[in-house]
């Protein structure tokens, strides 16, 4: 027998086209496509230039990740990130594709917005001893308390970030926003370390401790 669809969206025949569910597949598409969202915000770090869907990162294929689980319920198999649009392939039947468009939201990224407000849970202080030496010897001590500042910062580059540094008479202070990694990478340095934390205040029901690594030289 030969049956005979026509669809109640645009009239056409099955005669003439491939039916998913009563409609012509592309009446069908049509009708799949409405339920995605036209428009999709990603945040931009307007310093750092970061993206944001769920996570600050500058990792496509995270950020791809991440869309496809934020569209999950529609069945992606396939993300295209252009330059004001992503175009996803979505699955339902048949294989179709949605251009959904970018709507990008400049603001600052965690990091970005710590380190313009100065913040910081952690001073790094590289300390000499203070007594008094010869001015050749004085000189040695001053290049091998920069070494060490810069093995710091090496150190802590891509673990956590600097807010600011400060040259001290006896030293210098590196002053770092988030205390958590520090511990594990300074000790590295296998230099002798003083630790004290004191309670900063409180923010947001939160309690803010600052830290405090001595480095004796
Ligand atoms: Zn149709
Ligand atoms: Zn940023």
């Amino acid at each position: 027998m030969d049956l005979n669809l026509i669809c109640y969206k645009c009239g056409a025949s099955s005669k003439d086209k491939k039916f998913v569910d009563y409609l012509c597949i592309d009446c069908f598409i049509n009708e799949r496509k409405k339920r995605i969202p036209d428009e999709l915000s990603i945040k931009i770090c307007k310093i750092c230039g970061k993206m944001k869907v769920s996570t600050w990162t500058r990792d496509i294929e995270k950020i791809k990740e991440e869309l496809t689980k934020k569209f999950s319920k529609y069945n992606p198999i396939s993300i295209n990130i252009k330059e004001d649009e992503v175009i996803i392939t979505f699955f339902d039947n048949v294989e179709f594709d949605k251009n959904i468009k970018i709507r990008r939201e400049y603001t600052l990224c965690e990091v970005c917005s710590k380190v313009r407000n100065k913040y910081y849970e952690a001073i790094i202080q590289i300390r000499k001893k203070e007594e008094k030496v010869k001015e050749t010897k004085m000189k040695i001590e001053e290049e091998k308390l920069e070494e060490i500042k810069d093995e710091v910062i090496k150190l802590l580059k891509n673990k956590t970030f600097i807010t600011k540094i400060e040259k001290l008479k006896f030293g210098y202070n590196i002053y770092v926003g988030s205390a958590k990694d520090i511990l594990p990478l300074i000790s590295k340095l296998k230099i002798p370390l003083k630790i004290t934390r004191k309670l900063y205040g409180e923010s947001a029901g939160k309690k803010i401790y600052r830290t405090t690594f001595l480095l004796r030289v």
